[in-house]
């Protein structure tokens, strides 16, 4: 396993962490110069924050900065109560693979939905098995496209909690599953991304990691499991703060010979996200190097 205590060179951060600066929204070109004045070498960015500072520009300073993606946030929300949903989904969604191709990710991020309408708080349906099936269709769809284009997807397994609004596959299993049925080959154009936020719990975290190994581990996620937990969405936590053994996880993933970044992604709108913007980065920093 790397040892980290002694640089940040294998440090990303998830630009959704500081998102805010003392709770006012902080702009993506910001963020970057931010980041750059910190030696920070990644970043994976959020398509709203992308479509707010303008592609073009945001590319342009990506390359003159010098900075990698270790992901970009996100594509996926396959599941559609008809079929001009379903086509709206996939317009979409091919339309991320080409931002992530302008962006030089290293992959797509995947959140795939669940019952269409609940995240609105009006479920079309009680059927998840359908979700889970379109899931399955509306990936096999875009996996072609991506695979044209030459960018990876990486489907996240969201945390059980999400399983009706964000993310009906909730387990690395699941998502391994689908990976198999769509990719059996192994070829590295699909494969997980793995937070430790949404898996740490999972009693075969381990054996689906060792199933993943090094072809389909395409990202990996750090923060903390708060006790108690005041948000569902929005009150992660620092690493270090909380329950997770992350070094135990990220010891099992670089076991299978990943070799990327570790990408902090901290949603806290009652603590991180209220605090400056330079306080959030150096901490993470920090416990990057102590925690992870
Ligand atoms: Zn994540």
């Amino acid at each position: 396993m790397r040892d980290f205590s002694g640089d940040h060179r294998w440090l990303s951060i998830n630009t959704a962490t500081v998102r805010f600066s003392q709770g006012r929204a902080v702009s993506l070109d910001a963020i970057l110069d931010a980041y750059a004045k910190r030696g920070i070498r990644a970043i994976s960015p959020w398509r709203d924050q992308v479509a707010a500072a303008g592609l073009t520009a945001i590319s342009r300073q990506v390359r003159a900065l010098g900075f990698e993606l270790s992901g970009y946030c996100r594509g996926g929300m396959f599941p559609a109560a008809d079929e001009a949903g379903r086509q709206a989904a996939d317009d979409d969604n091919r339309r991320a693979v080409d931002e992530a191709c302008e962006l030089g990710a290293a992959c797509l991020v995947l959140v795939v939905g669940g019952l269409p309408g609940a995240l609105e708080g009006h479920a079309a349906h009680k059927d998840i098995g359908l979700s889970r099936r379109q899931v399955e269709d509306g990936i096999g769809r875009l996996l072609e496209y991506a695979r044209s284009a030459g960018m990876p997807l990486a489907i996240e397994p969201l945390h059980p909690m999400y399983a009706a609004d964000r993310a009906c596959i909730n387990t690395m299993e699941q998502a391994l599953d689908v990976c198999d049925a769509l990719d059996p080959e192994s070829t590295g154009a699909l494969g997980v991304a793995c937070d430790v936020y949404h898996v740490w719990w999972d009693p075969k975290l381990e054996a689906q990691i060792a199933r993943a190994g090094q072809q389909r581990l395409l990202a990996f996620h750090v923060c903390d499991w708060l006790t108690p937990t005041r948000d569902l969405l929005n009150d992660r936590g620092m690493m270090g703060d909380g329950v997770i053994d992350i070094p135990r996880i990220r010891g099992w993933v670089e076991g299978q010979g990943f070799a990327g970044y570790s990408e902090v992604e901290i949603f806290s709108t009652g603590n991180w996200w209220k605090r400056d913007i330079a306080e959030t980065l150096d901490t993470c920093i920090a416990r990057h190097k102590s925690a992870v």
